[in-house]
């Protein structure tokens, strides 16, 4: 075994450049969330790495306390970020809002960094008439995002990529990064570039899972290893103030268990909300800026793996079925930390294609289709993508109606029975 996938070690604050990192949970050694295996075999020989998470007594921000080499992470292969109507719903209500504030207008260009199948910028293009560019560096996905009308050029968002985006398209009125700022290690470059790309006036948007969330909602199962940061308002604040921008509004957003979205623009371009200020005092109100909640934190967690553990063990000991759903990275974070394997969780059900038949990376759990609900139907489905709870419950009716349970795992273990209106 070596260690070939760590590419560094935090010892200093990504954000702020402190050393008073303190660490607050370990999970132990994971797989990589994403590399999924041909055997169950293979799925647990899996190279395997630290998974901790370390607080900044200096500015307050969460952080994994190594990086994976984002080559090894993310662009071998990539899913499909359009598949699933809540999503599509979510990037409709986005551009109706972006358009309003901080504004756009049709002809104004846009520019989504990791935009992945490009989604997201094809709803902006119908729906306001502005023209688009897409950042990935997925390969297999360029083809799908040009039949969707988006150009796509490969690559990791960076410095040399803002100054072909102004030399080849323009100065883009608005940036977006939604879901990957959080999976970046260099974020003063990453802020920096956006603010050398930027029109004056423009905005760079960025909307990631909000830290308080995380710790409120026992949210443990969001930490994989593309997710380097647990992102507050008060690091965010510091981080455009250390680029030379300034942050200028926040809004809370309900998707993946709870984001933000923040707003970035260049030194006084923006009347400044003050949304601003009311989440940062919120946050120390909350106590998020010490390190005593995190604390207390690594404690609740230990508790809630140990009920999950002894909960699903003992209706597997009664003789239950159980499966999960959706073969994500957080469902494989959370079967890594309760070591479960096929033993206990018969198979995990998915709908994308290229998941199905491999097996989930660590636990050797086969990943099937849905037909498999109805020809061999489990008594318990653990929803392991419990930020998808209703979609799921709503797209398996079949299943329950034939008397079938739900798990849902987070923030504490729950058994929904449909028939008894729970
Ligand atoms: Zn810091």
């Amino acid at each position: 075994m070596t260690n070939g996938g760590i590419i560094r070690e935090i010892t200093h604050c990504r954000i702020c450049g402190g050393d008073k990192l303190v660490k607050y949970l370990d999970l132990g050694m994971m797989p990589l969330a994403n590399n999924l295996a041909d055997s169950a075999a293979a799925a647990k020989a899996m190279q395997r790495y630290p998974m901790q998470v370390l607080y900044c007594r200096d500015c307050s921000l969460s952080q994994l306390s190594v990086v994976i080499d984002p080559r090894e992470l993310f662009s071998k292969y990539a899913y499909r970020s359009s598949i699933g109507r809540g999503y599509l719903d979510h990037c409709r209500t986005m551009a109706r809002s972006v358009r309003d504030s901080p504004g756009l207008q049709p002809g104004d260009l846009v520019v989504d960094i990791a935009g992945n199948d490009g989604a997201l910028l094809s709803v902006f293009k119908n729906e306001l008439g502005v023209r688009v560019i897409n950042v990935d560096p997925a390969k297999n996905l360029v083809e799908i995002a040009a039949a969707a009308g988006v150009p796509t050029i490969t690559s990791f968002w960076g410095a040399d990529v803002a100054r072909q985006v102004v030399s080849e398209y323009g100065r883009p009125k608005l940036i977006t990064a939604t879901n990957v700022f959080a999976h970046v290690d260099n974020v003063r470059d990453f802020v920096a570039a956006a603010k050398d790309c930027l029109d004056d006036d423009g905005a760079l948007m960025l909307e990631f899972p909000y830290g308080v969330d995380f710790i409120e909602h026992r949210e443990f199962d969001t930490i994989y290893f593309e997710h380097l940061s647990y992102i507050l308002i008060g690091p965010t604040k510091r981080l455009t103030e250390d680029v030379d921008m300034q942050l200028f509004d926040v809004q809370k957003q309900e998707i993946h268990g709870g984001s933000v979205r923040v707003f970035i623009g260049k030194q006084n371009a923006h009347e400044v909300c003050p949304s601003v200020a009311e989440f940062i005092a919120k946050e120390a109100a909350g106590g998020y800026h010490d390190v005593a909640v995190y604390e207390n934190w690594k404690r609740e967690i230990r508790a809630l793996i140990d009920d999950l553990v002894s909960q699903i063990s003992k209706l597997k000991k009664g003789g239950a079925k159980i499966a999960g759903f959706a073969a994500s990275a957080k469902g494989n974070t959370l079967l890594n930390a309760c070591r479960f394997d096929a033993s206990t969780i018969d198979y995990i059900v998915d709908d994308t294609p290229e998941k199905i038949g491999r097996f989930s990376p660590g636990t050797g759990i086969p990943i099937v289709d849905r037909t498999v609900l109805a020809n061999d139907p489990p008594d318990y489905l653990v929803i392991l993508a419990w930020n998808f709870a209703r979609e799921i419950i709503d797209s398996t009716a079949e299943y329950s109606g034939a008397g079938g349970k739900y798990i849902i795992p987070i923030p504490a273990f729950k058994i929904i029975d449909i028939w008894k209106r729970q």
